[in-house]
């Protein structure tokens, strides 16, 4: 299994156009500037591709899908798991129509039921049979899932998380990976379905002040270490981590990701 990172940025990615705006004055570790020079700094909306048995799975699909795609050279996507409707995660959705002819049918396309009604209204286009076809309407099959299904041979377990005050927010766990890129909670239950797990990829907002609705730097370690995968990669980062200064205070097996990090699990 190979997992290839599209996007590992916040909402508001790195550079933030904030930064640019108010003159890095806010940028407390001058991440924003340095992303002008070292590419591991420069960080578009999180999503992930998990390749394996010669299928592309795609988790989330951000505002950044079709850079991402285009830089990674992604041909096919056969199925796109959605972590929760939040802009960054659906924002590219639009664009998997790119991919309808190569498959030549529906991309089915998973999601807690909140997810998959919050995409509905959102691209209602998308669904509404009386929208004119040939207008470029990706091909989706849109697909609420509460408990765990089987893709290609590998179990899909969603993991409920709490992230803010959003419902159905997921992570998911893939045969040996998890991955929660959006979250501040999690129960007892859900940490059970990540034990065992060779990867965690987890989301890692900041160092600090704590954030309502993700974790920061410690609760990201802390969390990690329950899990206590193999190595584990956090991910969704702000502005706020550097990433030479800041894995100095990391566990040995834990890592920033960057867009464009491949890695490859043993299944
Ligand atoms: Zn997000
Ligand atoms: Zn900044
Ligand atoms: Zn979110």
């Amino acid at each position: 299994m190979e997992i290839i990172f599209l996007g590992t940025g916040t909402s508001h990615g790195v550079p933030s156009i904030d930064c640019m705006i108010e003159g890095h004055a806010r940028c407390r570790k001058d991440v924003c500037r340095l992303s002008e020079t070292d590419s591991r700094h420069r960080r578009t909306r999180s999503s992930i591709a998990v390749v394996y048995k010669g299928v592309t799975v795609l988790i989330d699909a951000s505002m950044d899908f079709r850079s991402q795609v285009l830089r990674e050279t992604i041909r096919s996507i056969d199925a796109a798991l959605i972590t929760h409707a939040h802009a960054d995660h659906i924002g590219g959705i639009p664009d998997l129509r790119s991919y309808d002819r190569s498959r030549g049918t529906p991309l089915p396309l998973y999601g807690s039921p909140e997810s998959i009604g919050a995409i509905r209204s959102t691209y209602s286009y998308i669904f509404d049979p009386a929208t004119f076809i040939g207008g470029g309407i990706p091909s989706v099959d849109a697909i609420p899932v509460t408990g765990p299904f089987a893709l290609w041979g590998e179990t899909i377990t969603p993991i409920p998380v709490a992230h803010g005050a959003l419902a159905g927010c997921l992570g998911y766990r893939i045969g040996p990976l998890v991955y929660i890129p959006d979250m501040k909670a999690i129960d007892a239950a859900a940490i059970d379905r990540c034990c065992g797990a060779d990867t965690l990829i987890l989301n890692c907002l900041r160092e600090g002040p704590e954030h309502v609705s993700h974790l920061t730097l410690a609760e990201s370690m802390d969390l990690a270490r329950k899990i206590s995968p193999r190595q584990c990669f956090f991910t969704h980062l702000s502005h706020d981590i550097h990433y030479e200064l800041d894995r100095t205070k990391l566990d040995p097996w834990m890592h920033f990701a960057y867009d464009g990090l491949r890695i490859a699990i043993i299944s």
